[in-house]
């Protein structure tokens, strides 16, 4: 088996109950979810909000049992908790909330804190922490506190806190909602160099439509079901399905994509507007 995650009709169901704890309803939350993702892959999840994103992603970082079916994070079996420390080792998450993940009061110390964590010898943590520093574009901030960082750049401070721990996979659960269009833009950047320079396996799970396009395979998730795969630009082509799952594809994304089709030498991470019209008066040499 070489997919480093391997989910099989995944179900999960949480229990609603009342204050006496009475079970009095259920929620499935996954409903028979079957995905793959190949070591060094960077696939992305989509999915409006309650589709089932977050509940998935907690099942890869073994956070919750399965209800039915099967999941393999590299190779180890999910749900009988005697490898969920490996699990966790081999897969990193970075939250939604950049401020819930700063612990310490210096970056440095912020970043080591995953590693330590994990028994790696003190040497090696600092080398981890300035490689990992280095590696997301925030060395110079090492010595920082981290309340003083925008929320783009206390991603990216988290996501070196996770590369520190050397995971062979990262999940990104809606990292960048929280953020500015510059802050979500340097967080998307980053991680799709994480995976091509690093070979790490990503996972990006979103509502975003145009942060995918950097996937090399894209699933669309509604009401705990996968209901759409493929590359980024057959996802994007299915405009009329997307609308019924509440995703939409803006205009600008869709054009650049199209004109690309036909050969037009625009870069591939174009994400709005004015950077559609900035990279063809490039191109047109009116820049
Ligand atoms: P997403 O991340 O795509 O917004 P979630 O995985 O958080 O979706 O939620 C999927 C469904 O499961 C939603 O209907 C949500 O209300 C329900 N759900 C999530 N967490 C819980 C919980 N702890 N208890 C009961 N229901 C939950
Ligand atoms: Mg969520």
């Amino acid at each position: 088996m070489d997919s480093i995650i391997d989910a099989k009709d995944l179900v999960h169901e949480y229990s609603r109950r009342d204050e006496e704890g009475n079970v009095i309803g259920i929620n499935r939350a996954l409903d028979g979810v079957s995905l793959q993702v190949k070591e060094g892959d960077f696939i992305a999840v989509l999915g409006a909000n309650g589709s089932g994103k977050s509940t998935f992603a907690k099942h890869l970082n073994a956070l919750l049992t399965p209800t039915e079916g099967t999941l393999y994070v590299g190779g180890m079996k999910c749900g009988d908790h005697s490898s969920d420390l490996e699990i966790r080792k081999t897969v990193g998450m970075v939250f939604q909330n950049p401020d819930n993940q700063i612990i310490a009061n210096v970056v440095e110390e912020d970043v080591g804190f995953g590693p330590e964590n994990i028994g790696v010898p003190t040497d090696e943590i600092w080398m981890r922490v300035e490689e990992a520093l280095k590696n997301v574009g925030m060395y110079e901030y090492h010595l920082d506190s981290p309340n003083k960082l925008s929320g783009g750049q206390k991603q990216r401070v988290a996501i070196a806190g996770i590369l520190a721990m050397k995971p062979r996979c990262i999940i990104l659960d809606e990292s960048t909602a929280m953020l500015d269009p510059g802050g979500r833009k340097a967080v998307i950047d980053t991680i799709s160099r994480i995976n091509k320079e690093e070979g790490i396996t990503v996972i990006l799970i979103t509502h975003y439509m145009e942060e995918v396009i950097q996937a090399d395979h894209v699933y669309v998730m509604d009401a705990g079901k996968v209901m759409m795969e493929g590359s980024p630009r057959e996802i994007f082509a299915r405009s009329g399905e997307l609308e019924k799952y509440r995703l939409s594809v803006l205009e600008a994304v869709k054009i650049a994509m199209l004109l690309r089709a036909d050969g037009i030498d625009l870069p591939r991470d174009i994400l709005n507007e004015q950077e559609l019209v900035d990279a063809v008066a490039e191109l047109a040499g009116k820049k």
